[in-house]
């Protein structure tokens, strides 16, 4: 419990550096200030996010062990086809199809549930609703 806790809290705090890149369409541009003193509209995008791997499975809210990139499961390893490419909007699905499966579930409950399907647990993930996918954007730290 104190580690799914932990993750949830991970996720309310970077949901409060990720929001306002949130929208539902495209960004709205902000105006800066460049180091000459002019003025600049910049669109702010989430492009890549490096992280180790049991960080990439926080951030994605999958169970360890889960592929970040694609379905495969462990009894697939090793077998010549490819499999289904993994997206953020497929988490997100699973997540709410174990929200309306369970609406009552408590947090240590809905747990249980989304280790099934291989998902951390989190219910809110921080990036929800940003423009980008968080599967392509996740990239492995080359230092860990
Ligand atoms: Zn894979």
């Amino acid at each position: 419990m104190p580690g799914l806790l932990q993750s949830i809290l991970f996720h309310q705090c970077m949901w409060i550096v990720l929001g306002p890149l949130c929208t539902t369409s495209m960004p709205w541009p902000h105006i800066v200030i460049d180091p000459l003193g002019n003025f600049c509209q910049c669109l702010f995008f989430l492009v890549s996010w490096i992280a180790d791997l049991k960080e990439q499975w926080l951030i994605a809210g999958l169970a360890q062990s889960v592929c970040l990139k694609c379905i495969t499961v462990t009894t697939d390893f090793g077998k010549p086809h490819t499999c289904e490419k993994r997206l953020g909007q497929s988490i997100l699905e699973s997540l709410k199809q174990i929200q309306c499966w369970y609406p009552m579930a408590d947090t240590w409950q809905f747990f249980l549930k989304s280790k099934e399907v291989g998902l951390s647990g989190v219910e809110d993930l921080c990036w929800e609703g940003l423009v980008v996918d968080i599967c392509d954007v996740l990239c492995v730290d080359v230092l860990h």
